[in-house]
C-alpha cells in the first residue's frame, strides 16, 4: 500500500510527496499503461499536490489521465466539465470498463436515473463526475455539489472559455463563479489542445485560475515531416496533388476548404485509379460512417474531405495528409496535419497552397459574418470575431510563406518549450532537408557553415543535381525523388552558389535581377529574406530573391577563393 502525506492548509487536506514512482505504480495499477505519455507525469503531479493547473497538448497527448489519475490517488470527488455528451459517455464507460466508479449527470438522463447518481455521491461512492457547463446553471445541483468534498474541478476543452477558440461557449463562462462558491476550494485543472498565447490568457483570467502552473507539451511530431508549396495554380496543384498521392506510399488525407472541390478531387483520383472517396458534412449521415470505416478498413488509398472529417478518426497509419488549400488557422491546420502519422512511423504533412484560397477565405469570412448578423450578435463582438479570424489566417499564410524550419514556427506559435531543441532547425521539413543554403542565407551571421566549394555538394543535394545534369527539368526530379518541387529547386541554388551549373535565366529577367539587387542594396543586408520581398513588387518571387542572393554568395566564393 503506497504511503501518502498529508499537510493540513486552510482546514483542508491536501496531499504533497507524491513521487514518480508512486505515480507509475498507480498509473499501472488502474490504467494498465506502463509509462507516462511526455508531460503527463509533472501535470498529474502538480494537480496532487493541489496546484491549479493549465495543461495544453495537442490531441491525442493523453490529456484525460491527466486529471483521472489525480481523481483517483486524491481523497475527494473531481468533478469534470466537457462539453459534449458522447465525449462524456465514452470516457465514462472506459473508466467503468476499468473499474473506476465514475459517472456523468447530463440531459440524456431521466429524473430517476438523475436521483440515484445524486445517492451515489452523496454516499462518496463516486470518484470522478462528468457535467455540461450548462448544469452549473442548475442551482439544485450547486447546492448538492457544496455539500461534498470536492478536491479537483477539471475543466476539459477548456478553450471553449474563449472568444480566441474556434468554439467558444458561453456556458463556461459559469464556471468561474462556480468554483468561487466553495468554502474549500478544491484545485482547478484545464485542458486544451488550442494552446495559442491569447487562448492560455483567456483561460486563466476567465476560470478565475490562482497561480497557476503552465504546462505546454507534447507538440512536437518528430515522424511528421513537413512541407509546403506555395502560389501554386490552381491547375499545378492539382497534378502535383496526383502526383504526390500517386508516389506517397500507405493511405492518407487530403483535405479541401469546400465541400464541392472535396467531390471534384475524389472524382479526379478515381478517374486516376486511385481508390478514393470524398467526406463533408453535406453527405448523409449513414454514407459518411460508411466511408469512414472502410478507409478505417484500408479500403481506400485517400479520403478527400472538408474539415468535417476529423472527430473520432484515430487510424493510426494514416501515411499523409494533403492541404489542398490553406487551412484557416495554425491551429486548424496542426490538428488536422496532426492525423498522420499517430503510430510514430514516418509521415508526410505537405500543403498546396494557392492564391486564389485567400478569396475563398474572404468570402468563407464574410459569409459567417452575415450568420452572426441573423444570430443577433452585436457590431462591436461581429468586428472582433472577423479580426480574429482574419489574424489567424495572416499568420497561416505567415507560415506557408516563411521560409523558415516549420516544426519550429509550430512550436513557436504553440509557445512549446520543445524550441529549444531545433535552434538551428529541425532536419526534417522541406526547408532543413532540401534547403541548407537558403537556411544558411538567412543565418549568414554564421558563416562558418556555408559551403564554400562545390565539393562539399553530397547526399540529397548531390542527388538533385545529378538528375539535373541528366537532363531531367525539375518537376521530373521532384517526381522521381518523391520531394517537392521547391525542395529540388533549394538544391540547385545550393549548388549554384557554389558554382554550379543551375541555369537561372529561365527563372528570372535582367530587369528584376536589377531590381532585387537595388532592394539588397538598400537594406545593406540579405539574412532575412522577407523584409526584400516586402520592398518588391508582388510578381518578384522568393526563388528570384534566392536567385540572386546565391550569385552574390557565389561571387564571394570566387573571391575568397582568389585571396
Ligand atoms: P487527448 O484528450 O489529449 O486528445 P486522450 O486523453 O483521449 O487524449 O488520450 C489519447 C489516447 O492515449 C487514449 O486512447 C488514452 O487511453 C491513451 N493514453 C493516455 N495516456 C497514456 C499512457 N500513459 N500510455 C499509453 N496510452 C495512453
Ligand atoms: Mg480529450
Amino acid at each position: 500500500m503506497i504511503k501518502l502525506k498529508w499537510i493540513c492548509l486552510n482546514d483542508r487536506l491536501i496531499k504533497i510527496h507524491y513521487n514518480g514512482a508512486m505515480l507509475t505504480t498507480q498509473l499501472k495499477q488502474f490504467f494498465q499503461f506502463s509509462e507516462f505519455k511526455p508531460g503527463q507525469q509533472e501535470i498529474v503531479q502538480s494537480i496532487v499536490a493541489g496546484r491549479d493547473v493549465v495543461a495544453l497538448m495537442p490531441t491525442g497527448g493523453g490529456k484525460s489521465l491527466c486529471y483521472q489519475l489525480p481523481a483517483l490517488v486524491s481523497g475527494g470527488l473531481t468533478i469534470v466539465i466537457s462539453p459534449l455528451i458522447a465525449l462524456m459517455k465514452d470516457q465514462v464507460d472506459s473508466l467503468r470498463a476499468r473499474g473506476i466508479e465514475a459517472v456523468f449527470i447530463n440531459s440524456s438522463l431521466n429524473f430517476n436515473q438523475i436521483n440515484d447518481i445524486v445517492a451515489d455521491l452523496k454516499h462518496g461512492k463516486v470518484k470522478l463526475l462528468y457535467v455540461a457547463p450548462e448544469r452549473l446553471k442548475n442551482s439544485e445541483f450547486v447546492q448538492l455539489i457544496n455539500e461534498l468534498d470536492v478536491s479537483l474541478v477539471a475543466v476539459d476543452e477548456a478553450h471553449c472559455v474563449s472568444s480566441w477558440g474556434h468554439d467558444f461557449r458561453p456556458d463556461y463562462m459559469l464556471i468561474q463563479n462556480f468554483i468561487a462558491q466553495f468554502t474549500n476550494r478544491p484545485a482547478v485543472a484545464a485542458f486544451t489542445a488550442t494552446a495559442t498565447p491569447e487562448v492560455r490568457d483567456d483561460i486563466v483570467k476567465h476560470l478565475g485560475l490562482t497561480n497557476p502552473k503552465i504546462f505546454v507539451r507534447g507538440f512536437d511530431r518528430p515522424n511528421l515531416m513537413f512541407e509546403v508549396q506555395s502560389g501554386l495554380s490552381q491547375k499545378k496543384r492539382k497534378s502535383d496533388l496526383l502526383n504526390l498521392v500517386q508516389s506517397t506510399a500507405g493511405s492518407g488525407i487530403v483535405y479541401t476548404l469546400t465541400r464541392k472541390m472535396s467531390e471534384e478531387i475524389a472524382g479526379y483520383f478515381s478517374a486516376n485509379g486511385i481508390k478514393a472517396a470524398a467526406y463533408h458534412a453535406g453527405l448523409e449521415g449513414a454514407v459518411r460512417t460508411r466511408v469512414q470505416n472502410e478507409f478505417m478498413d484500408n479500403q481506400y488509398k485517400v479520403i478527400v474531405a472538408t474539415v468535417a472529417f476529423g472527430m473520432g478518426v484515430n487510424k493510426a497509419d494514416i501515411r499523409f495528409v494533403i492541404h489542398c488549400g490553406l487551412p484557416a488557422s495554425v491551429e486548424n491546420y496542426y490538428q488536422e496535419a496532426g492525423r498522420a502519422g499517430r503510430d510514430g512511423e514516418p509521415a508526410r504533412c505537405i500543403l498546396l497552397a494557392s492564391k486564389q484560397d485567400n478569396g475563398l477565405h474572404s468570402f468563407l469570412i464574410n459569409k459567417s459574418q452575415e450568420e452572426m448578423i441573423k444570430q443577433g450578435k452585436s457590431r462591436l463582438e461581429i468586428n472582433a470575431l472577423i479580426d480574429i479570424k482574419y489574424k489567424k489566417l495572416r499568420q497561416m499564410k505567415d507560415y506557408a510563406e516563411a521560409f523558415k524550419c516549420r516544426r519550429l514556427a509550430v512550436l513557436k506559435y504553440f509557445a512549446d518549450p520543445d524550441i529549444e531543441k531545433y535552434q538551428n532547425g529541425c532536419g526534417g521539413c522541406d526547408v532543413c532537408l532540401g534547403m541548407s543554403n537558403s537556411k544558411m542565407i538567412l543565418d549568414n551571421t554564421k558563416t562558418t557553415k556555408r559551403l564554400k566549394n562545390i565539393n562539399e555538394i553530397t547526399g540529397t543535394v548531390a542527388q538533385s543535381v545529378d538528375f539535373y545534369q541528366k537532363g531531367f527539368s525539375l518537376d521530373q526530379i521532384a517526381k522521381i525523388r518523391e520531394l517537392g518541387v521547391r525542395t529540388i529547386w533549394n538544391h540547385l541554388i545550393e549548388w549554384y552558389a557554389v558554382g554550379g551549373d543551375f541555369r537561372v535565366e529561365e527563372y528570372i529577367s535582367k530587369d528584376q535581377r536589377q531590381r532585387i539587387l537595388a532592394v539588397i542594396d538598400e537594406l545593406g543586408d540579405y539574412s532575412k529574406l522577407r523584409p526584400i520581398k516586402d520592398l518588391l513588387p508582388e510578381n518578384i518571387s522568393y526563388e528570384q530573391i534566392k536567385i540572386v542572393i546565391a550569385k552574390i554568395e557565389q561571387e564571394k566564393n570566387v573571391i575568397i577563393k582568389i585571396t
